[in-house]
């Protein structure tokens, strides 16, 4: 993608997990191609940012030589799988993810933000990432199939999921949900084929939080930013089997247990409660800068705060407390809302936010 500041080349660890010496090879890459950052995406991805177009190709080839890219093109380009993090290898998570990554290529042709969820471990985790076609436990256990925006989904044989996975996206292109976009946003007009609604998934569990784990440690990356330099000095203070990429710009070390972490949290901390997207002078689309009028509100509000370049809301395209969006080059500010709904006020500068006292 091209952005105000060069290229984003998006990264899409297989299975959500990325070994040492790729996360090695990745800072590196960051440092001799990008800004010197990794972006924690809200689907646990990770991006480069400010990456000229002359380097375009020795970037894809790198990033190839560390196994991140599917070599078939049509699944590289669908590969948009949320997985919760605590699978191990060849349990059911793991399985179903592979299964999906089988499928990808047979699938009809999906819009492009389509995705997937495997949420079968041992804990329902995934239900506020993006995702269209999650795979999940009912509260008996049994595996089911849900469409996102349905309340149920329908149990499925393990055998059957990735025949079930292929009926349903099925039914959606023949049902005309390219038009709209998204399972949810299709479901709001469309209803899904008998059956697909009865089962009940399990409820989440809030309890994944920032620290130690018993798998190793939970680092929050405040705004998704993730410094170079950050993530080697955290690589090697100590040993770590791997890193899985999280929801909440959220990773976990495996196996390893780190107190403090330069440029990360490792407690719960009011800063993963604030989002903010890159912002001018990073994005094309922005006017206004977001990170610095978000660092320094964090402190004066309380309740989950969302500074936005623009309308678009690429950090948090949900309803925050506080909402601030960019336009023109001052704020507008939504209450209870998300960045494209309806401003309460309009054309407001960072130091007259900053002194308005009753955002939240
Ligand atoms: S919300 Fe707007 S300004 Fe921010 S990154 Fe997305 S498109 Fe750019």
């Amino acid at each position: 993608m091209m952005s105000g500041d060069g290229l984003v080349f998006r990264v899409r660890p297989f299975f959500g997990e990325l070994s040492v010496d790729q996360a090695f090879g990745l800072c590196d890459l960051a440092d001799r191609f990008g800004n010197g950052i990794l972006d924690l995406t809200s689907r646990a991805n990770l991006q480069i940012r400010g990456v000229c177009e002359k380097d375009q190709a020795t970037l894809l080839k790198a990033l190839d030589d560390l196994e991140l890219i599917d070599s078939n093109p049509a699944a590289e380009g669908r590969r948009n799988i949320l997985i919760a993090p605590h699978w191990e290898e060849g349990d059911l998570t793991h399985q179903l993810c592979r299964d999906v990554l089988q499928t990808l290529p047979d699938l009809p042709d999906l819009p492009e933000k389509m995705g997937f969820a495997i949420d079968t471990g041992a804990v329902a985790c995934l239900s506020s990432g993006s995702a269209d076609f999650r795979f999940e436990l009912t509260t008996q256990g049994h595996v089911m199939l849900r469409a996102d925006g349905a309340q149920g989904g329908r149990v499925i044989p393990r055998a059957e999921a990735m025949r079930a996975l292929t009926e349903l996206a099925l039914w959606f292109v023949q049902s005309g949900g390219s038009a709209a976009g998204r399972m949810a946003r299709h479901l709001e007009r469309a209803s899904l084929p008998e059956g697909w609604d009865t089962a009940t998934p399990r409820p989440e569990d809030k309890s994944l939080d920032i620290g130690p784990t018993q798998r190793g440690t939970v680092l929050g990356a405040p705004f998704g930013k993730i410094a170079s330099a950050d993530l080697r000095a955290v690589l090697r203070q100590t040993e770590v089997a791997s890193l899985r990429l999280m929801l909440g710009r959220t990773l976990l070390l495996r196996g390893a247990f780190v107190r403090k972490a330069s440029g990360f949290v490792t407690a719960p901390s009011r800063l993963m409660d604030v989002h903010a997207c890159p912002g001018a002078p990073y994005c094309a689309a922005a006017s206004v800068e977001t990170m610095p009028l978000a660092l320094a509100l964090a402190p004066l509000t309380v309740g989950s705060l969302h500074v936005s370049g623009c309308s678009k809301g690429c950090a948090y395209p949900k309803a925050a407390m506080t909402t601030l969006v960019g336009r023109d080059g001052r704020f507008d500010l939504v209450r209870q809302g998300r960045p494209w709904d309806e401003p309460c006020q309009s054309g407001l500068g960072p130091d007259e936010v900053k002194t308005m006292g009753d955002l939240g």
